[in-house]
């Protein structure tokens, strides 16, 4: 199979080397292969309302905790009998911290379909907000939390909480508290970490800030993007630069045990010194994570023809993306996975859990499961999702389920895992699975050893880290 180069012997399709993983930009997997990596899927939205198309756990390009993909699975079954271990990612780069111990529960991804205005750049689900639809949603996602907990999460233990948007931070303290109040009743969770995505804006924010404490929170995922006013008014947020520091400090004042800061880059206009400054400035702020994105060019959004009319320059993109991971580096945040850095121990252990292949449930519309050798995704609108909610429960508001084998699901596993720094151990993922990985990849794994793209350090097999960039031309090698 050929690889895209460059003639710096970089993969032709850079920016596709960073963001998430193609299942998170809707690319089906189909039998044994994912049909595209760098085409995303048509949008499935049903609702004449709705702005966008579906999508899985948490953002992509857009704000807050960025997730690598909804349609991936846990083999569990195959565990039957044995303790279900984590995955400790011990490997060349030492461990993740001792938060990492909690692997090995799922995660439970609560879908917010709501936002102030669509940014233009935008393919996720989402909805105008209003309060009358908001109430709506909350009571359909009491029944969908009700029958999911006795069908699709029996028998499954939960660590960690996300609700991503959508702008969940539309959400008062009381829903959020009403949200925890409803996981905690219908789930077995024993929390490690509740996220909260949030976006500045909206004025004064300690008061809520402080609010989503008490209710629980204890990571806030801020989609600041920028802290460039002019970069934050090409991209139609709803904030200046000055209301973004101002939110992430009082987000720190309030007292959240992780603060995560997501930023873009590669936006039409953006000068090297652009980039410098909105790092200098997501420095001054001490985040504990940083997620680094490339703008992504999605057709037949509004910001397509912005992107037509003012093309970015991939290779100076590059560069500011690898000037801004040494600069996050150089203040402590070490980089964990492709578009991930953080301080050690602050790691996102819900994302991990997609990263390490492990189970995971999603309640909302447009919300991705994965669970044993099956994965499924709501539908993409939130009047149809109520609807089959209210009429026939969780189940019935499944657009899609995918049963897997387990050499896909090994092959599934690589690819996601492989986004990791400290990458896969191929013995423990071949025990979880009942299959040799080395062996049933062997062709594909000796070739990409051979030629530098992977390598193994006794169980592990990891892309090295300058290589990263390129890491879609590298797992597109795998599927
Ligand atoms: S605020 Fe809403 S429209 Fe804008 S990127 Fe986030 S989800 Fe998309």
């Amino acid at each position: 199979m050929g690889f895209p180069r460059d003639d710096q012997g970089r993969g032709a399709k850079l920016l596709d080397g960073l963001g998430p993983p193609a299942t998170a930009r809707g690319f089906p997997f189909l039998g044994d292969r994912a049909v595209a990596l760098s085409h995303p899927a048509s949008p499935v939205d049903q609702d004449p309302g709705g702005w966008a198309a579906r999508h899985g756990p948490g953002p992509v390009s857009g704000h807050g905790s960025p997730a690598p993909g909804p349609r991936v699975l846990r083999p569990g079954h195959l565990l039957r009998g044995r303790r279900l271990r984590g995955t400790p990612l011990r490997g060349p780069g030492g461990t993740l911290g001792s938060r990492s111990r909690a692997a090995g529960r799922a995660g439970l991804y609560i879908h917010f379909p709501f936002c102030e205005a669509k940014c233009p750049y935008c393919h996720f689900y989402s909805v105008p907000w209003s309060a009358a639809g908001c109430r709506a949603w909350l009571e359909a996602l009491g029944k969908e939390a009700e029958t999911a907990a006795a069908e699709e999460a029996a028998g499954l233990r939960f660590d960690t909480l996300y609700v991503g948007g959508g702008t969940p931070s539309l959400l008062e303290a009381d829903d959020v508290s009403a949200i925890l109040d409803l996981a905690s009743s219908r789930f077995r969770l024993e929390m490690a970490e509740f996220t909260l995505e949030a976006n500045p804006g909206r004025g004064a924010a300690e008061e809520r800030l402080k609010g989503w404490r008490e209710a629980g929170v204890t990571r806030l995922s801020v989609g600041a993007q920028s802290f460039d006013d002019g970069i934050l008014r090409r991209l139609g947020r709803m904030y200046g630069a000055a209301e973004a520091v101002a939110f992430c400090r009082s987000a720190r004042a309030a007292g959240f045990e992780s603060l995560s800061v997501d930023l873009m880059i590669g936006v039409p206009g953006e000068m090297p010194e652009t980039v410098g400054r909105t790092i200098e400035t997501l420095i001054g702020l001490e985040p504990d994570q940083v997620s680094l994105y490339f703008l992504e060019n999605v057709e037949d959004l509004p910001f397509a023809k912005v992107l037509e009319k003012r093309p970015v320059d991939e290779d100076a993109a590059v560069e500011s993306y690898e000037r801004a991971s040494a600069a996050l580096e150089a203040a402590g945040l070490r980089r964990y996975e492709i578009s991930n850095f953080a301080r050690p121990g602050q790691e996102c252990l819900h994302n991990l859990k997609y990263w390490r292949y492990e189970p995971y449930l999603g309640l909302g519309p447009s919300a991705c499961s994965h669970v044993e050798l099956r994965r499924w995704c709501n539908v993409a609108s939130l009047d149809g999702w109520a609807e089959a909610v209210g009429r026939g429960g969780s189940a019935a508001a499944r657009e899609e389920t995918i049963e897997l084998t387990a050499k896909l699901a090994a092959r599934e596993a690589l690819v996601f895992g492989l986004r990791l720094v400290q990458g896969v151990n191929v013995v423990e993922l071949g025990e979880r699975l009942g299959i040799d990985v080395r062996r049933v990849f062997a062709r594909e794994i000796e070739a990409l050893v051979a030629e530098g793209l992977l390598v193994g350090a006794g169980p592990r097999l990891c892309i090295p880290e300058d290589k990263l960039l390129i890491s879609n031309a590298i797992l597109s090698r795998l599927v």
